[in-house]
């Protein structure tokens, strides 16, 4: 747990970030992994044990440092990965240079460049890798033409031509994983419209009702402002159901979605909570702005009509208003005073609505 904070910088990460998340890991992984090595590399040589020279020696030492420091700046902000990524890219182009010119001594001392190459690629993308292969090409070919790097002329170009190669295979995968990674992110979505919407009318179903209702709660008992719920339940609706069949009462349901929902405005939230049970949010109003409103929804209800078989079927609907108090301390207390509101006008005789 503690090893899983730090790999992620302390910071924690949505659903919808699982590639960054991952990014984090690696890139901190990375950090961590060259800060340790560069150190030893230094110290073996320092000790005699490999020698590497001592320019490079110490500029492996301040590698390793700027690689610790990175871990920090990234711990600041979730905002920081990119320059975090492109300045480890570019201290690592650097030490690696310095390797070449410096070590002469190490025939195989090009590998860095593939590993530089390769890393591009998965933590900064297609153009960072593309952008970090030409960089390596040019930093091989100009020094080596400036400089005796005691390699052969084609052990200089069988590195380029890999490096060409390593590149765009490494291309390659990043593009599918991008691509895999982005239908995913498609396909969330998609199934998050369709856990959190009501089959029949499409509208937001009881369970994101609550999720949402709770979240704004808290925000307008902060602010100190107003939030009023209206229950809605059609009146006798199983005569309808019973009268004309299942089908029709469902047809009835969706014309009562399409009646109200223009009377609506953009910031109140509707839903369907129940089978014949419907919630309306309205923010920053108050219980005699809902109660006209709540009254105009009741008459659109009471003149609408769906045609069943040449005959006009119609509905009316019970509205209970409840608004929130200071008092209140969760957003349920609003929805059972709204509740009792709702019981009071079906029981008064249905097709009301009472505070
Ligand atoms: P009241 O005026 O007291 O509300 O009477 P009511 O008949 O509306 O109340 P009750 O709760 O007894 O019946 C609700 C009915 O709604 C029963 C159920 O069959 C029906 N119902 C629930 N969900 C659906 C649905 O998705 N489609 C249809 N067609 N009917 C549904
Ligand atoms: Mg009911
Ligand atoms: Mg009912």
């Amino acid at each position: 747990m503690r090893l899983d904070n730090f790999l992620y910088s302390g910071f924690r990460f949505g659903e919808d970030e699982d590639l960054l998340k991952f990014k984090f890991r690696m890139i901190n992984s990375i950090l961590v992994i060259v800060a340790f090595f560069t150190v030893l590399f230094g110290v073996l040589s320092d000790l005699g044990i490999n020698d590497i020279g001592p320019i490079h020696s110490k500029v492996d030492y301040v590698y390793s440092f700027l690689s610790l420091m990175l871990v920090l700046f990234l711990r600041r902000s979730k905002n920081n990965y990119k320059t975090t990524a492109n300045l480890l890219l570019v201290f690592s182009l650097i030490t690696f240079t310095s390797a070449l010119i410096f070590v002469p001594q190490d025939e195989f001392r090009m590998i860095w460049f593939y590993l530089l190459v390769f890393v591009a690629y998965m933590l900064n993308g297609t153009s960072s890798g593309i952008l970090f292969t030409i960089a390596s090409i040019a930093v091989i070919l100009t020094v080596n033409m400036f400089l005796e790097l005691h390699l052969s002329q084609t052990a200089i170009m069988s590195s380029v031509l890999g490096l060409i190669i390593g590149s765009l295979l490494s291309r390659i995968y990043t593009n599918k994983i991008t691509d895999y990674e982005n239908s995913l992110q498609e396909k969330n979505a998609a199934l998050g419209i369709l856990a959190s919407t009501d089959d029949l009318t499409g509208i937001m179903n009881r369970r994101i009702f609550k999720k949402v209702s709770e979240r704004y709660f808290e925000t307008v008992q902060r602010d100190n402002s107003d939030l009023t719920l209206l229950l809605l339940d059609l009146d006798h609706f199983k005569k309808v159901n019973d009268t004309y069949g299942h089908q029709v009462g469902d047809q009835l349901l969706i014309r009562f979605v399409e009646v109200i929902g223009p009377i609506l405005r953009k910031s109140d939230i509707l839903a369907r909570v129940g089978g014949e049970e419907f919630a309306i949010l309205l923010f920053k109003t108050d219980a005699e702005g809902a109660f006209t409103l709540a009254e105009k929804i009741r008459k659109e209800v009471e003149s609408m009509t769906i045609n069943c078989q040449g005959q006009d079927i119609y509905i009316t609907t019970s509205i209970g208003i409840a608004q929130n108090k200071e008092s209140d301390k969760a957003f349920n207390e609003i929805y059972s005073r709204s509740d009792k509101a709702l019981y009071k006008a079906k029981e008064q005789g249905r097709n009301r609505t009472c505070l």
